[in-house]
């Protein structure tokens, strides 16, 4: 496979309602979009980096800089494509790889899910809600969640808005599939205060401390009976193995764009299986190319718990793809089309594009 052509896209698109964690509120996603063209095929990926630091030090900038300048330039000069590996920079890599995975995956007529070793099965959708102005607004959206069908509700905690918060959500839904993510706000010196929190039968406590702090949830989790489970501390295959020897988490919320693409993704799945740790694939605000990559991965079968996958409407009023990803009987269906299986809209997308640039390979 010879790239010919490599399109990168950012794209402004409008939340339908504000998401706020422990690390800041977003109201707009700028979502950047890889097309690479090759042998008449156009594979797609999604760079999930945010605007600005936040989640993880990566940002959309940063990617964009990255890829323009250093990755596109060598992949259209290479006979076969390969991806280096960026330690500093795993989402703008990830980008890269994921989109060779879509087109390899078209090319040779083959669903992205069985390219990836899964199958066509659903995955079932937990939804993330974010931090809400007060108690009686984030019951109603669990309310509204649980209604729709959701098969896991996760709540975003953060100091002070924790303990009393969800004492009051599980006496309001007792019998709710709940779990919570702190997104890496707290610290050590609040493990008596976070104490109740194991006795509210959640589902799981996601990152209560910072990502370089796998000792600190190693100590959590000797209290703790509620499963740890790592998302920001999960960056590389290592770090899973690490995690997993250390006894810092039961689960691992996996997310290719965090750990460098599928190539990592897959060790860090196959790791999981090997010492029978569950996965499930978390979301960062995609549009549906994006959660197209997602479902894929989640098709595994080490992942068995609902990852964060919703459909299209619950972040935008039109998604970047068709069709829109939909949720039936609480889960996400895999298109059985070739690669990521649904269309991204590339007129659409160029249209809406606030910063373009074409990658071609030289004569
Ligand atoms: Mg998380």
């Amino acid at each position: 496979m010879v790239v010919e052509r490599a399109e990168l896209f950012l794209v402004p698109l409008r939340l339908r309602e504000s998401f706020a964690t422990s690390t800041g509120a977003a109201l707009e996603r700028e979502i950047l979009l890889l097309a690479l063209h090759a042998d008449g095929g156009v594979g797609w990926a999604e760079c999930v980096a945010g605007a600005v630091p936040g989640y993880t030090p990566e940002t959309s900038d940063g990617a964009w800089r990255t890829l323009t300048e250093r990755l596109l330039p060598a992949i259209v000069r290479s006979e076969h494509p390969v991806v280096p590996s960026i330690a500093t920079e795993p989402m703008a890599r990830a980008a890269l790889e994921m989109a060779l995975w879509d087109l390899d995956a078209k090319l040779r007529g083959v669903p992205l899910c069985v390219a990836l070793g899964g199958t066509s099965r659903p995955v079932d959708a937990g939804v993330a809600l974010g931090l809400m102005a007060d108690d009686a607004a984030l019951h109603r959206r669990i309310a509204g969640a649980l209604a729709e069908g959701y098969r896991r509700v996760k709540l975003k905690i953060e100091p002070g808005r924790d303990v009393a918060m969800m004492r009051a959500v599980r006496e309001r839904f007792p019998d709710a599939p709940l779990s919570v993510d702190g997104n890496g706000a707290y610290t050590l010196d609040d493990l008596d205060r976070l104490l109740p929190l194991d006795h509210l039968g959640l589902l799981m406590i996601e990152q209560p401390l910072p990502a370089d702090d796998l000792f600190g949830h190693a100590r959590l989790q000797e209290v703790f009976r509620t499963p740890i489970c790592l998302d920001e501390s999960i960056g590389s295959p290592a770090q899973a193995e690490r995690a997993i020897e250390l006894g810092s988490c039961r689960v691992i919320n996996l997310k290719p764009g965090r750990v460098g693409g599928f190539d990592a993704a897959l060790e860090v799945h196959a790791a999981c299986v090997a010492r029978r740790v569950p996965l499930w694939c978390g979301g960062m605000l995609e549009s549906g190319v994006g959660r197209a990559h997602n479902v894929a991965l989640a098709t595994l079968p080490g992942f068995t718990l609902p990852g964060d996958l919703s459909p299209s409407r619950r972040y935008w009023d039109r998604d970047l793809v068709e069709p829109e990803w939909e949720m039936t009987d609480g889960a996400l269906h895999p298109s059985g089309a070739p690669g990521i299986g649904v269309r991204a809209d590339r007129d659409r997308i160029a249209a809406l594009a606030s910063r373009r640039a074409e990658v071609v390979r030289p004569e």
